[in-house]
């Protein structure tokens, strides 16, 4: 990786860590040209299904969407956050799990 300062490409970890939760790994690494130090983190990149919406067109699965629909349909409801949260959480791994979830009003597939 190139070193964000004078973008030598001699870099090299120093340090590997993982996070507390296990979803990252953090480095630290120190550029061999000009002595700096920066961190990296790396994560899984998962491709999440695309959404198919009522009328047959695709688009990108967004959790803030389906956050705001959550929030639409609750408004005024006593319903805890972390409520939404978990079950935001439930559909994102039953996508990954199964490649699909359906829903009244529109059907996720895993293209
Ligand atoms: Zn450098």
């Amino acid at each position: 990786m190139k070193c964000p300062f004078c973008c030598a490409d001699d870099t090299s970890v120093i340090d590997s860590r993982v996070s507390e939760d296990g979803q990252k790994i953090r480095r630290r690494r120190r550029c061999q040209a000009c002595d700096k130090r920066f961190t990296t983190y790396e994560t899984v990149e998962l491709r999440l299904p695309q959404v198919v919406k009522h009328d047959g067109s695709r688009a990108e699965f967004d959790r803030n969407k389906l956050l705001t629909g959550f929030k639409r349909a609750l408004h005024k409801r006593p319903v805890p956050t972390s409520y939404v949260d978990a079950a935001i959480d439930r559909i994102v791994q039953k996508f990954l799990s199964t490649g699909s979830a359906k829903f009244r009003h529109v059907v996720l597939v895993k293209v």
